[in-house]
């Protein structure tokens, strides 16, 4: 499949997620679809010492935030 979009590159630039063999990886509309469907959570929300544990649940996610506030 063909994705044509402009900011793939600036997507790139700023993404978190360290999980390198990722063909969605800078193809944020395709990451949010893949990790909606399996009910998961995109890596780059997760702190960063959570994210590289690569588990996107949701409980995960809420673990991991609870209590951080705004800190990330
Ligand atoms: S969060 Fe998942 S889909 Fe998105 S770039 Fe990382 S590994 Fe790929």
């Amino acid at each position: 499949m063909k994705i044509d979009c402009a900011i793939i590159d600036k997507n790139l630039d700023r993404c978190t997620c360290t999980y390198v063999a990722c063909s969605r990886k800078g193809i944020c509309c395709e990451c949010i679809a893949h990790h909606r469907k399996k009910n998961e959570i995109p890596g780059c929300l997760f702190p960063e010492d959570a994210e590289k544990e690569y588990d996107r649940s949701i409980a995960r996610f809420i673990e991991a935030v609870r209590g951080r506030g705004d800190k990330g």
